[in-house]
């Protein structure tokens, strides 16, 4: 099974890349502006997982610092988590860019994102699924923040 390399997980910044079978990265990171979402590769990934492609071990990998933020102060959700169907999924939005911590801001509120939003630094925000229960955890979608740029709703 092919592991993430680190120097992937480097040069993406967020921590969150997964790749599919036979090492495709199935993540589009880094769109300049506008919003992302990654519903598909979510899908695929959750396949390759039920079709024996993946193991669990290769995407219930989160950081343990990320499941006790998704604990604390993840956004609970009513969505299932699609590996252990345990439990429901948290979110967690990170913030990266100038004067931004390398490993991306914990955005915990949504008064402080909307403080970011309007604020002159342009921002990259990405919000993450993670279950508590096994672990899983997945990009959820990527969006800009500050500057009014393409964001819009969707
Ligand atoms: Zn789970």
């Amino acid at each position: 099974m092919h592991r993430h390399g680190v120097g992937q997980r480097a040069t993406c910044q967020a921590a969150f890349v997964k790749e599919g079978g036979e090492g495709t990265v199935v993540l589009v990171l880094f769109r300049p502006s506008g919003h992302v979402d990654h519903r598909l590769a979510r899908r695929h990934v959750v396949n390759e997982v039920k079709r024996g492609r993946l193991a669990r071990s290769d995407v219930c990998d989160a950081h343990p610092e990320l499941l006790r933020a998704a604990r604390g102060v993840g956004q609970a959700s009513d969505v299932v988590c699609p590996i252990c169907e345990d439990a429901t999924v948290r979110y967690l939005t990170y913030a990266f860019g100038h004067r931004m911590p390398a490993q991306g801001k914990l955005v915990e509120t949504e008064k402080e994102l909307a403080r970011l939003d309007r604020g002159s630094a342009e921002l990259q925000g990405y919000t993450v699924e993670a279950c508590p229960a096994c672990g899983w955890n997945h990009l959820q979608r990527s969006f800009a923040i500050g500057r009014r740029t393409a964001r819009s709703a969707p």
